[in-house]
């Protein structure tokens, strides 16, 4: 009797588990759902899904399998319509990464494997965030630093030290930096065909070419990132600018979450690149935190918790995502405009344009976390429900009230000033809390200390903030300010053209 596999869009690889045991008597199922097709996400997000997904059913062709590969209105019926025509005794899938999609599969009897594309199982993460005290995620890091006997000799950490943020903090250079050319490569005819079909419905530009589609597109950047980028990566990973879009990221999230590269591979690359002389200690350290640290926390958080915690909001932020960000609209904040205008033709911006400009003016302006966090799932490239959730409710707006973060994550516009170039180009002055010319993150930040809000006031790590803002001569104007600087980090609404 037929048994099916089944694979999603976010699961692109045949070098996992269960592959290497699957007969090819088993039918591969992929579904491409109406709803990546007309839901208004980014056009390059989609775009990008479409082509991977559909170049992966031709390589598992090419392995002998037959792929089912349907087009459905959604899940439910492309998985009824695969039982009717095949009638499978068992479809199996490794257990899908977000929580909806796998209370979706659980009640569409799919039988679901273990979860191969991380460096942890959850039982593993399990054990190591359970105990009297929930580690924090330096502790879990270093934790997978010796566990997986990641950069460590005779169990100390190399270089005798955990961590090289000093080295990896550098403001933008003045004269903005040189930068490595992103890699890319040019569309093929199923591609440029599939950008067609997306027409003029789906928002953002057409940035496809520097996104990997195939596990020899992800093979290829991993190599280019491993010889140009990470070398630049570690002393600039917190600075961004206006006229540079990348910097010296690796931009490889988008092949690890797509499935195409697996991180076991991608940390290999990196401790040979360091091995080799190819990358200093500062830079491959700040990259190994991401790929053992952060990203397999980040996961295994969103598959312990429960949908309890998307409605977490403990700043009780309630004012809607703006329009103007929502279109990727011209805005008169240079920071804001410049951000927006990296995600709108890319589909992307660097982490710190995420935390430091998008999740930062949230907070203050008052944003609703959870219209944040699903906007952003949904139109970066690399987005999904997993890993926003703790990214973006946790530590990007305080929104589950100090789970993921000991305090909220806020900045004034001297920060943005320090670390980019965004303010050169901005009406707005940095350092000006209160007037006409105000930067709106400037006085927004200083209001956040003075608006009373019980997180804000009982959290002891913010003291000296708070402090500093009750005993600042010009308090009173600062808060009747607040209200025009959150109108203008919400933007006018005003459509942009892409
Ligand atoms: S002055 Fe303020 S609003 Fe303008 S770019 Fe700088 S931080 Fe952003």
């Amino acid at each position: 009797m037929t048994e099916s596999f089944f694979v999603l869009g976010d699961q692109l690889s045949t070098e996992v588990a269960p592959w290497a045991t699957l007969s090819t008597s088993t039918v591969i199922v992929m579904i491409e759902s109406d709803v990546l097709l007309t839901a208004p996400r980014h056009r390059t997000r989609t775009a990008l899904y479409l082509a991977a997904m559909r170049a992966f059913a031709e390589d598992v062709r090419s392995l002998g399998f037959e792929v089912d590969y349907r087009m459905a209105r959604n899940f439910t019926e492309g998985l009824a319509v695969h039982r009717a025509a095949h009638a499978p005794s068992v479809i199996r899938m490794n257990h899908p990464r977000g929580r909806r999609a796998t209370a979706l599969f659980q009640r569409l009897n799919v039988e679901m494997l273990d979860d191969p594309f991380y460096l942890t199982s959850i039982e593993e993460f399990r054990r190591m965030v359970s105990g009297p005290r929930v580690p924090t995620m330096e502790k879990f890091y270093r934790n997978q630093r010796q566990r997986l006997d990641v950069l460590m000799v005779d169990g100390e950490p190399v270089g005798d030290r955990w961590n090289y943020d000093e080295e990896n903090r550098l403001p933008l250079p003045k004269n903005g930096g040189e930068w490595p050319t992103p890699w890319s490569r040019p569309l093929n005819p199923a591609e440029e065909e599939i950008v067609l079909q997306l027409g003029e419905t789906h928002p953002g530009g057409d940035a496809l070419e520097f996104w990997p589609r195939t596990r020899s597109d992800a093979l290829d950047q991993l190599a280019d990132a491993m010889t140009r980028i990470i070398p630049h990566f570690g002393p600039y990973e917190d600075a961004a600018s206006g006229e540079n879009w990348h910097l010296a990221h690796t931009r490889l999230s988008v092949a690890l979450n797509l499935g195409l590269l697996h991180p076991r591979e991608v940390l290999a690359a990196a401790i040979t690149a360091f091995q080799n002389g190819l990358a200093p200690l500062a830079s491959v350290e700040g990259f190994v935190r991401q790929i053992i640290g952060w990203r397999e926390w980040v996961w295994g958080w969103h598959q312990l918790r429960t949908d309890e915690y998307r409605s977490l909001n403990s700043l009780g932020a309630t004012n809607p995502l703006p329009l103007t960000w929502r279109s990727f609209g011209a805005h008169e904040m240079s920071c804001m405009n410049h951000t927006l205008g990296h995600l709108r033709d890319y589909g992307w911006t660097h982490h710190i344009e995420r935390l430091m400009v998008l999740a930062n003016a949230a907070t203050l302006a008052g944003i609703e976390p959870l219209a944040l966090n699903d906007w952003m799932a949904e139109n970066f490239v690399d987005g999904a429900e997993w890993v926003m959730e703790a990214n973006v409710l946790g530590m990007g707006t305080f929104a589950d009230g100090g789970l993921t973060s000991t305090k909220p994550y806020v900045a004034g516009g001297n920060y943005i000033k320090k670390m980019t170039n965004f303010c050169r180009d901005c009406e707005f002055l940095p350092n000006e809390r209160i007037g006409p010319r105000a930067c709106p993150l400037t006085n927004a930040y200083w209001n956040f200390f003075l608006d009373g809000k019980e997180a804000i006031a009982t959290n002891h790590r913010l003291a000296p903030q708070r402090r500093a803002a009750e005993q600042r001569p010009d308090r009173v104007e600062i808060q009747l300010g607040a209200t025009r600087s959150r109108r203008i980090i919400a933007g006018d609404g005003d459509v942009p053209v892409s």
